[in-house]
């Protein structure tokens, strides 16, 4: 069945009293049980049903399932951020004295997430060049937990191969962690591209029009014991369970998903290919545009679209304001894959808490603005851009 198909006809667990077609909303915190037996047996876990809506609640297990059916994994738990589902994630995998492979280009609060959360909590972070495979090779080393990346990176766009990090982390037994925000898993396997665990801020394009934060750790069977330890000690302990309001936006948001993204990949295209002729604008970032460094790796990967964020410079982080501040159309705010055309200056925004220094390291550089391209007439994105541009 095709991912469009499921992402709408997944079955429920068990058939709805009233014949409801969209999964009701549980808005409970407990489930009653008829017996102490089968209540005995759903605590210790011995039947997958309800008793708490910390661990499990049927609104939330059904949007589980969707992505289970869809990304063809073994387990999915979802979370109330992309964040949570991150960090839950990472705390199940790397213990005190184990360290961290991961990538110098990350999302901000991931990497503050790594370098200074969790460099109190006594795990090393090695940051490296990912798409140098011979320098991430000597990275890894017997307390090495995890390999973690982001598929396409925030705001520089970097892509690295999936297939060579894959067989790499194989080969030394240590999982593979991406954060595969960036381009929904409708539209590639990470199971096939040899991801051990992806984790998703599902507050982007699975909401639909930004209603509801939510996170997915998204597990593909290598590593049964991080899943497990993610559905008992986390859930239970850390209690970031994703609430069955968000669960019901986001299993609707996944229904239409699919149609958004093919509409706001071309929007972005067409976005991306008019910048590069404007005579005011530096450099563009695409993924999905051919002059880019990473356009063949990215179609290899992750197929035809190359999503909804799009980069470009100008000349000064001075010019950068007063572009934002020209906008008539386009909204002044942070967040991806709104249904709206949203700008944002991330350099003096998203890391604004890191050092000069620290921002250089990242290729967080001040001239740069990042669009997530809507689903409006993209004509009326360009003559905004244009509008802006002209008024510099
Ligand atoms: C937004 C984002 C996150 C964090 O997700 P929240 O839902 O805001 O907690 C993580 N990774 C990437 C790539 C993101 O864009």
């Amino acid at each position: 069945m095709d991912n469009k198909t499921k992402a709408i006809d997944t079955p429920f667990r068990h058939a709805d009293a009233y014949g409801a077609l969209s999964m009701p909303v549980y808005h409970t915190c407990a489930f009653e049980f008829e017996t102490a037996q089968q209540m005995s047996d759903v605590f210790a876990g011995r039947i997958p049903e309800p008793d708490y809506s910390r661990t499990m609640n049927p609104t939330v297990t059904f949007f589980e399932d969707k992505v289970a059916a869809i990304t063809g994994a073994e387990s999915v738990i979802a979370f109330n951020s992309g964040m949570a589902a991150i960090s839950n994630t990472l705390l199940a995998t790397a213990i005190s004295g184990q360290n961290i492979v991961a990538s110098r280009h990350l999302f901000g609060n991931t990497y503050s997430l790594l370098a200074k959360s969790f460099a109190r909590l006594g795990i090393e972070v090695r940051f490296v060049d990912l798409t140098d495979i011979e320098v991430t090779a000597k990275a890894i080393d017997e307390n090495t937990a995890c390999i973690y990346l982001e598929i396409v990176t925030n705001p520089q766009l970097e892509v690295a191969d999936l297939k060579a990090l894959s067989q790499l982390a194989h080969s030394r037994n240590v999982p593979l962690i991406a954060d595969s925000t960036i381009i929904p898993f409708t539209e590639f396997s990470g199971k096939e591209l040899g991801l051990d665990i992806e984790v998703v801020s599902s507050t982007k394009y699975l909401s639909g029009g930004a209603t509801s934060l939510g996170g997915l750790s998204i597990h593909y069977g290598r590593y049964p014991e991080i899943a497990k330890r993610i559905q008992t000690d986390m859930l239970f302990n850390f209690g970031a369970y994703m609430t069955p309001h968000a669960a019901y936006m986001q299993s609707i948001g996944l229904e239409t998903l699919h149609a958004r993204y093919k509409v706001q990949s071309a929007n972005a295209l067409a976005v991306a290919t008019a910048l590069e002729k404007r005579e005011k604008i530096c450099k563009v970032g695409y993924v999905g545009l051919e002059s880019n460094k990473y356009h063949e790796l990215a179609q290899k990967q992750f197929g035809k679209t190359a999503g909804a964020m799009v980069t470009f410079d100008l000349q000064s982080q001075e010019e950068c304001y007063r572009f934002i501040d020209n906008l008539q159309l386009i909204r002044r705010a942070t967040n991806l894959f709104d249904n709206r055309t949203l700008a944002i200056h991330p350099y003096s925004t998203i890391f604004v808490g890191f050092s000069a220094e620290e921002k250089a390291e990242m290729d967080v550089l001040p001239t740069t603005i990042r669009l997530s391209v809507g689903l409006e007439e993209v004509s009326d994105i360009l003559s905004d851009i244009d509008q802006a541009l002209e008024k510099l």
